[in-house]
């Protein structure tokens, strides 16, 4: 709701409308997003115009939506403004305003159009844009259209999400689905693919290309539809039969190395995939898959979790019966990672705690950081020992929780320890971490970290690889060197949650894995809601070929103590 105002906002100011009246939906936008509890809610108990910058009209304006989910205003908004105009504003210099111009002025509705205009001089010559402006213009269109244009997992899955419960809601759909690489829980996707059976498709892809999420329709087929949502994510919505639709996920759920060798695997059996079913190739017989088990299992072969579906032995796995199966969320008994207001946090020791016993946690350690180079607030020798103090309060306090102490210790750039070795002893766990000098050369940075591993005292490398997902690159590491050291130190790497992060990758846990690295996945959360993370750490670990056993927090309380002092 909050992207519909803000694509309001925007669309009334490429017409031109006032002032005031843009910033009243921008600011309502930003007031709905800002919400702490359910609009729904809200809009029920008779409470939409206290929220900040809802008044009357726009209060009128989100009961529409919620009673009918649609919004006659924003339809007839978008009905003035071709597509091409709207997507003016993902160029960077670009605002409402210019494209306003551009649209009414000149006649511009697309990235080629602009360019032509800029081409031969007309942009140049609109009163206050000028030479140097269209110049600049220029080479913006061309990056947004070089731009890899994947997005972020920790983006994707949410609005995935949001959109299962709009597709679910569809007249005529049964089952509903993610599919494609969001559904492998890839770190970046191309879009989001939401899979579908229904007993009305064609009504179904009409309802859903006019919910008010849709921004713009990019492709309607007879069982397809492409749209660009609000917010600027490209969805892709694709509908069967539901006596089919075992066989359709899978087909839409890839990779297409897994799908190409299932299909071999088929042919060897005289049977053909198709999007509607198993073809028998003696008799041209088709038979119909509800469930991806059962089609799996038409194949001989076990049901493989959509995360490991990236034709890398999964297939060979499953069809020997060798195919373990991946950690889950509900595995998980801890978090040995987190942050408070002792450092760069924002919740309190009290409040993380209850957040993790509400998750279902058994235990959680709260690991600040310590007063290294380069990290806000860090704690010192003194300032730990006292946090000890409240964190065991803490744990006295609360039932049904074991608040463990702990700290996420700065590796310094020639690898020693941030703390001294005797308070780190007096710590249930400790993390340690890079932070500075990322930029060693990978003999450095190896003996650095190993040196930290040999600390009997380090019971977990946090984020290992420093990377930072479309941004900084990984920190170059001897990695077998750190792997082996891993094992024979007993220290456990991390899988950072953090969707930013989510480092180890998925290719490097399956490595650590195979030599024997215990892994522990931690969400990092420096607030409550990061708490959440948990579950992109998980898909990581499962992506990597993890089992609940290979994970150090899906162990009892008692098991993850005595590995932590290397029994
Ligand atoms: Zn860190
Ligand atoms: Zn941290």
């Amino acid at each position: 709701m909050a992207a519909i105002f803000a694509d309001i906002a925007d669309l009334l100011e490429i017409k031109g409308e006032n002032a005031f009246k843009v910033r009243a939906y921008r600011r309502a936008g930003e007031s709905i997003g800002h919400l702490a509890e359910d609009v729904a809610q809200v809009m029920h108990e008779g409470r939409l115009t206290d929220i900040s910058g809802v008044g009357e009209g726009i209060a009128r304006r989100i009961q529409e939506l919620l009673m009918t989910g649609r919004l006659a205003y924003l339809e007839e908004l978008r009905a003035e403004f071709p597509e091409g105009v709207r997507r003016l504003l993902e160029v960077p210099g670009i605002g409402p305003k210019t494209a306003g111009r551009l649209s009414k002025e000149l006649g511009i509705g697309s990235f080629d159009g602009l360019e032509t205009a800029i081409a031969d001089g007309r942009v140049a010559a609109l009163p206050r844009l000028g030479a140097k402006t269209a110049e600049r213009l220029l080479a913006a269109i061309q990056a947004t259209k070089r731009r890899d244009r994947r997005a972020p997992i920790g983006l994707a899955w949410p609005v995935a999400q949001e959109l299962l419960v709009m597709v679910r809601r569809l007249p005529g759909v049964k089952e509903v689905s993610t599919g494609g690489s969001i559904r492998r829980m890839r770190e970046t996707v191309g879009d989001v693919d939401i899979i579908g059976s229904s007993e009305d498709i064609d009504a179904t892809l009409d309802a859903f290309l006019r919910s008010p999420g849709v921004a713009s329709v990019i492709q309607r087929d007879t069982r397809r539809a492409c749209a660009l949502i609000a917010g600027g994510l490209e969805v892709e919505l694709r509908l069967c039969a539901p006596p089919d639709f075992g066989v359709f996920l899978q087909r839409h759920t890839g990779s297409k190395d897994h799908n190409a060798l299932l299909d071999d695997r088929a042919g060897e059996q005289g049977l053909r995939l198709t999007e509607e079913g198993v073809l028998r190739l003696s008799d041209g017989m088709l038979e119909r898959f509800s469930t991806e088990e059962d089609l799996y299992r038409r194949l001989g072969l076990a049901f493989i979790p959509s995360e490991l579906r990236e034709g890398q032995g999964e297939i060979e796995a499953a069809a020997s019966g060798s195919l373990s199966s991946p950690v889950k969320l509900v595995d998980i008994k801890g978090n040995l990672h987190t942050h408070t207001t002792w450092s760069d946090g924002l919740d309190s020791i009290e409040a993380m705690a209850r957040g993790c016993q509400a998750r279902g946690y058994q235990y959680v350690a709260i690991t600040d950081h310590s007063g290294g180079l380069g990290v806000a607030h860090g704690l010192s020798t003194a300032r730990v020992r006292e946090q000890v103090a409240e964190i065991r309060e803490v744990d006295r306090r609360l039932d049904g929780i074991r608040v463990l102490s702990g700290i996420e210790v700065d590796i310094r750039a020639d690898g020693s320890l941030d703390l001294p070795d005797d308070l780190l002893a007096e710590l249930d766990i400790v993390v340690a971490s890079v932070h500075s000098a990322m930029g060693q050369d990978e003999d450095r940075m190896t003996r650095r970290l190993l040196q930290a591993m040999a600390n009997p005292n380090v019971d977990i490398v946090g984020h290992p690889t420093c990377r930072i997902v479309g941004g900084r690159e990984p920190i170059r590491l001897d990695l077998a060197a750190v792997l082996r050291a891993a094992v024979t130190t007993k220290t456990a790497l991390e899988i950072n949650a953090a969707p930013s992060r989510l480092d180890l990758k998925d290719d490097l846990v399956r490595r650590a894995r195979e030599m024997g690295v215990k892994i522990a996945i931690n969400t990092d959360a420096h607030n409550l809601d990061q708490l959440d993370f948990m579950h992109f750490g998980v898909a990581v670990a499962r992506r990597g070929w993890c089992g609940a056993p290979d994970v150090l927090n899906a162990w009892p309380l008692d098991e993850v103590l005595a590995f932590a002092r290397k029994f």
